[in-house]
């Protein structure tokens, strides 16, 4: 593990910022290892759509290196033994930053973004955000206005679910985050400085909280995916993405319930199979598509019907 550890991070330090070891994390990286910078090379050469909905846009990403996360799950879970994120089978040149004692900040080697970072717990133990509500947030905070934290539901988008992990991405890459507006959101309600509202609109269903108060930030989540677990009726972790990102000092969390992980289309055969697992990019308006058929006959139409398979309305109070 000690090997693995290029520069840490706990917060305590006055004028350390992580951006900055974010930064030089990834500059360092692609220096010495030619996997990270083939992956940034191809990202640089592919292709993006862009299409409009219906109060709502969506952009959508041509690209071949993440078929396994497109895929990953279909022939069954990854033991620890074969687990890609944890820290003794990284690949030989890859190091990251060690956040707050806890996990770990890696370069993504197959980048959707043109900065794209996993933030892998230093154990092996089970996507679960219930255990790491406290660290999704004050990742956010950490990163500043210049990042966005993501994190996606064991069941419904995560590459590794047998392994505890976040992804960080550069700000304004994801089109919802133009949409947290009152024309797509409407307040349901105001606790303890926290305002909570859904969506009113943009084809998919999701619940957004905005407050300062970490600590209550973190009750008020902890409420509302209990209330999500209870509507959907599951045990442990209900299905859902999340986004989190702090802004000028005010902290905005999304909550995308899902009734499903893959639409049908995904388990057509022949012509009418379209390979998109939707995850929380997906649900925040960036599909990225590891077939070029699929890249170039994505249309509004065919986003409507996935959003309507694989969201879930959950009226919380
Ligand atoms: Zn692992």
């Amino acid at each position: 593990m000690k090997d693995r550890i290029l520069s840490r991070f706990d917060g305590t330090t006055k004028g350390v910022f992580l951006s900055e070891n974010l930064f030089e994390l990834l500059s360092a990286q692609r220096d010495i290892w030619p996997e990270l910078k083939k992956g940034y090379e191809m990202l640089s050469s592919g292709r993006i759509r862009d299409l409009t909905g219906n109060g709502f846009s969506v952009k959508i990403q041509y690209n071949p290196l993440r078929i396994r996360s497109t895929m990953a799950g279909t022939e069954g879970g990854i033991k620890k033994e074969g687990c890609f994120l944890c820290p003794e089978r990284l690949p030989p040149l890859q190091k990251g930053i060690l956040y707050r004692d806890e996990f770990l900040i890696l370069c993504n080697p197959a980048p959707v973004f043109p900065f794209h970072f996993t933030v892998s717990h230093i154990d092996h133990r089970p996507q679960y955000i219930l255990g790491s509500i406290g660290i999704f947030l004050s990742l956010a905070r950490d990163a500043g206005d210049s990042f966005t934290v993501l994190y996606n539901g064991a069941k419904c988008g995560a590459s590794a679910p047998e392994h505890m992990h976040f992804q960080i991405i550069p700000s304004s890459c994801l089109p919802i985050e133009r949409e947290l507006t009152e024309v797509t959101f409407t307040l349901v309600k105001q606790e303890k400085g926290v305002n909570v509202y859904q969506t009113k609109g943009l084809s998919r269903y999701a619940i957004l909280l905005e407050g300062k108060a970490p600590l209550i930030l973190e009750e008020v989540l902890n409420n509302v995916i209990g209330q999500i677990k209870a509507i959907q009726g599951i045990e442990g972790e209900p299905l859902m993405n999340s986004i989190c990102l702090s802004r000028e000092g005010i902290t905005k969390i999304l909550i995308f319930p899902r009734a499903r992980h893959r639409p049908s289309a995904f388990f057509k055969e022949g012509d009418g199979r379209i390979l998109i697992s939707p995850g929380v990019l997906e649900m925040a308006g960036f599909f990225v598509a590891p077939v070029k058929r699929d890249f170039e006959r994505l249309d509004i139409d065919i986003v409507d019907e996935i959003y309507r398979e694989v969201s879930s309305v959950c009226d919380i109070k």
